[in-house]
């Protein structure tokens, strides 16, 4: 989350903005991040920052893996402890995206 607060200071910074008002994020099922802890962590350490008090956006994104053996696409939105492909049932799938975890925009005023 640190990474995200000095990247959106730095955007707000280059153009000139005074404030970050807004951040959306895009976080993978698999990336490792709860969804629901950003906004709370991000408060904590954007206190005294130009992002103090912004408001937070986040997207889920799903895992989604391609089958080696037929494939098809298969989503998950929560990890799991296997991964099997919903069409045909085999374990030997090729994860796709799902895994980061991005900022997709900042708003600046
Ligand atoms: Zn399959």
């Amino acid at each position: 989350m640190n990474e995200v607060l000095s990247t959106a200071i730095g955007v707000a910074e280059k153009n000139g903005g005074k404030r970050v008002s807004k951040i959306t994020l895009r976080v993978g099922a698999l990336s490792g991040i709860v969804p629901r802890f950003c906004s709370s962590m991000f408060e904590v350490i954007s206190e005294g920052t130009i992002a103090e008090g912004c408001e937070m956006v986040i997207e889920e994104a799903p895992a989604v893996f391609k089958c080696i053996n037929c494939g098809e696409l298969s989503e998950y939105n929560e990890p799991e402890h296997e991964y099997k492909c919903h069409s045909c049932g085999s374990e030997q799938l090729r994860l796709l995206s799902g895994y980061k975890f991005q900022i997709v925009s900042v708003g600046i005023v």
